[in-house]
């Protein structure tokens, strides 16, 4: 390590992840010893892409290990949007249900947007629908992205300002760059958002505080692009030979960066919690109806 290399911080996402469950497990299990039922998620899996199935298994897993119940309804590849819909729609009127994710990506024949209209935006955990979309622009109290919300726990516990830093997201998605962009933004922090058409990308992260990469191109945040002592938040996971990888050279960049996430064990973990969070949160807002 050269005189001037930075200690750099390596998040533990998976250690946080563990605390935060076994807090709602621990809320969870009072619950239930106080008479009522577990907190119930519905997943819904069209078609039966293998990646998908694997991550329903993850989210089941992770709902048994803090005591909340899942339910699974499986839909064929050929399944019609007013399939889809319909079968949402009778996961909102279930009483039983207190959030429904619908896992992604939809077969073609389905649109992503009008099945996510479609769920009740007081179960709907992933964040996806309208009115929460609405209620994250407003600045309102609603249900999130569960990345976005993972990323931002990690920057509060490991205590890396935001108020007034410089946070330089990379991606737009409607379920990480946007949502993200927009929570920064709601704590004071100068969000330059950033996609494919970006000019000079190299030279934007440089001035950066904060970068949030969510790409999905391999290794593309370089060490040169991230100004020594910055904090740096690896959403992507990409696969090449075989090998798991995500957006930021991560080797080069420990030295340089105050802070990263491991694109294993980092922001993944964070995820699922949160949409064990989220799913709680509409459990208790349900039953305090
Ligand atoms: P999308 O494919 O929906 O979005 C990718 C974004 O990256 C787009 O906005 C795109 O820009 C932008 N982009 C692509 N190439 C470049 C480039 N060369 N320079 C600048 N911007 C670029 O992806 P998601 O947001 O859904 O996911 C991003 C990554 O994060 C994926 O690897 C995914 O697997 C991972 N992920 C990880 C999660 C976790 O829990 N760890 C959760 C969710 C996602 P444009 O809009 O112009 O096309």
């Amino acid at each position: 390590m050269s005189p001037e290399a930075i200690e750099t911080v390596v998040v533990d996402g998976l250690g946080l992840a563990q605390e935060l469950r076994k807090e709602m497990s621990e809320e969870v299990g009072a619950l239930v010893a106080a008479g009522r039922r577990p907190p119930c998620l519905a997943v819904v899996l069209v078609g039966d892409d293998p990646a998908s199935a694997s991550y329903i298994k993850g989210k089941r897993r992770a709902c048994k290990q803090v005591g909340m119940e899942s339910v699974e309804h499986d839909l064929p590849a050929d399944a019609t949007q007013e399939e889809v819909i319909s079968l949402v729609l009778r996961l909102n009127r279930d009483e039983g249900i207190d959030g429904i994710l619908v896992q992604l990506p939809l077969p073609d024949a389905v649109s992503a947007n009008a099945v996510a209209a479609a769920i009740d935006p007081g179960k709907d955990v992933d964040g996806v629908s309208p009115t929460n979309g609405g209620r994250l622009l407003a600045g309102e109290a609603g249900l999130f992205p569960c990345t976005p919300l993972g990323i931002l726990a990690i920057l509060d516990r490991y205590g890396v300002p935001l108020e007034g830093a410089n946070a330089v997201v990379i991606g737009r998605s409607m379920i990480v760059g946007k949502p993200i962009s927009l929570m920064l933004q709601q704590r004071h922090a100068t969000v330059t958002m950033c996609h494919s058409r970006t000019r000079d990308l190299p030279g934007i992260c440089r001035q950066a505080d904060l970068i949030v990469a969510a790409t999905g191109r391999p290794r593309m945040v370089k060490a040169d692009w991230i100004r020594p002592g910055a904090a740096v938040i690896d959403v992507g996971v990409s696969s090449v030979d075989g090998e798991l990888v995500g957006d930021v050279d991560l080797e080069n960049a420990v030295g340089v960066a105050s802070l990263i996430t491991p694109h294993r064990r980092g922001v993944g973990p964070m995820t699922i919690t949160m949409l064990l969070h989220n799913t709680l949160i509409a459990y208790r807002t349900r039953i305090a109806r």
